[in-house]
């Protein structure tokens, strides 16, 4: 059993039972003491008074709890539109900061300020200062969220906290999400693939970041908030993300093919995700498989490095120079964690170099052999 998941699961239980409990006395004593902020549904925080740490440390559990709980709102009466978790684990004033200072009733409830009939729902948000800047995009993106928000979000009957990780709330259903949350990943998530011991860990890391979709390409950036237009720094012919970079863009697929020409590699179609998670996973036999498991992590970590380079410094290889530079790097790891023989991936990277960076290899006459 693992004690500090059961001993958060145990402490959320109390908040759970301050969204469904309405008469008790302990809750009626905390909202007395803490009814400057918070809503119906959560308590305040703590200014420090004594008495108060065993609740100072419940709330401090939250965030925990409201990634699997929410508000329905039913008439939207009693939830704070702002404050409350009821779109998703963050409250609109933590995901909009700044709109929230800005907003003339932050404590407005739904009903205040959401006209809802049954095809649509119309919204009516005072503010107290017109937007400029980024919080121009800010606002726009703050009303593509309300404007798609369809009348379905809201029942019938009053406003109430459901319990989304079973049926009903058990300190045990908690317990068991934040232990799955924890330790398992996916089924087909591909651990031995990505963490490769003999990898350096900043690459086994990358890789891995690239598999969760997290790689900061000019299509993350943008959803982050950024603004500007999007070009791949490599082919100039169309917008930059994770996909395009590692597998679609002209300068990638050149790069893939000339690779190819040595080494296992099926580049895929689709994601690059879906690439990674269908990568041969056996453990290796020979030194071509060995070449095969290491090839995205080399592939992927150098065409990344060499867009950098060209948005950063202003320096650009050529594909034969990425080619030269993913063999060397697998060669390196192989031969340094004594999977293959020095002097064979010496050979190996001799007969590369000729025919890349030397030559100019055309990949349907690459003949050399893995070491
Ligand atoms: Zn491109």
């Amino acid at each position: 059993m693992d004690l500090n998941m059961q001993n958060k699961a145990l402490i959320c239980k109390w908040l759970w039972r301050f969204t469904q409990e309405q008469d008790s006395w302990w809750k009626i004593l905390i909202k007395e003491k803490f009814s400057d902020s918070g809503t119906k549904w959560f308590s305040g925080g703590i200014s420090g008074s004594l008495g108060c740490s065993v609740w100072s440390q419940i709330i401090k559990e939250k965030a925990v709890f409201w990634r699997f709980a929410q508000v329905k709102p039913g008439s939207g009466e009693d939830t704070s539109f702002w404050l409350d978790y009821w779109r998703g684990d963050r409250s609109f004033a933590e995901e909009f900061p700044r709109m929230a200072a800005a907003a003339v009733s932050p404590l407005a409830s739904i009903r205040d300020l959401a006209h809802v009939s049954i095809e649509s729902v119309h919204w009516d948000i005072p503010f107290r200062t017109s937007f400029r800047g980024g919080v121009e995009r800010e606002r726009e993106r703050f009303f593509d969220i309300l404007n798609t928000l369809p009348p379905s979000v809201f029942s019938t009957g009053s406003d109430s906290v459901v319990w989304q990780a079973a049926d009903k709330f058990s300190v045990h259903s908690l317990y068991c999400c934040l232990v799955k949350e924890k330790y398992e990943q996916p089924d087909d998530y591909p651990y031995k693939l990505i963490w490769q011991a003999w990898i350096p860990s900043k690459i086994c890391t990358f890789l891995w970041i690239v598999h969760q979709r997290k790689i900061l390409t000019h299509d993350s950036l943008k959803k982050r908030g950024w603004s500007f237009p999007s070009r791949c720094v490599m082919c100039a012919a169309s917008e930059e993300d994770a996909n395009h970079l590692f597998l679609h863009c002209s300068f990638a697929v050149r790069v893939w093919n000339i690779i190819g020409a040595f080494v296992h590699s099926a580049r895929g179609t689709g994601s690059i995700t879906q690439v990674i998670n269908n990568w041969p996973r056996g453990k290796p036999a020979n030194p071509k498989e060995w070449c095969t498991s290491t090839l995205l992590h080399a592939l992927c970590w150098s065409l990344w490095k060499e867009r950098n380079r060209r948005i950063f410094d202003g320096v650009a290889n050529t594909e034969f120079g990425i080619a030269f530079r993913i063999g060397s790097l697998i060669a390196l790891w192989l031969a340094v964690a004594g999977k293959v023989d020095i002097k064979a991936a010496e050979e190996w990277l001799r007969v590369l170099k000729s025919r890349t960076v030397d030559g100019g290899l055309n990949p349907e006459l690459a003949g050399a052999t893995v070491p």
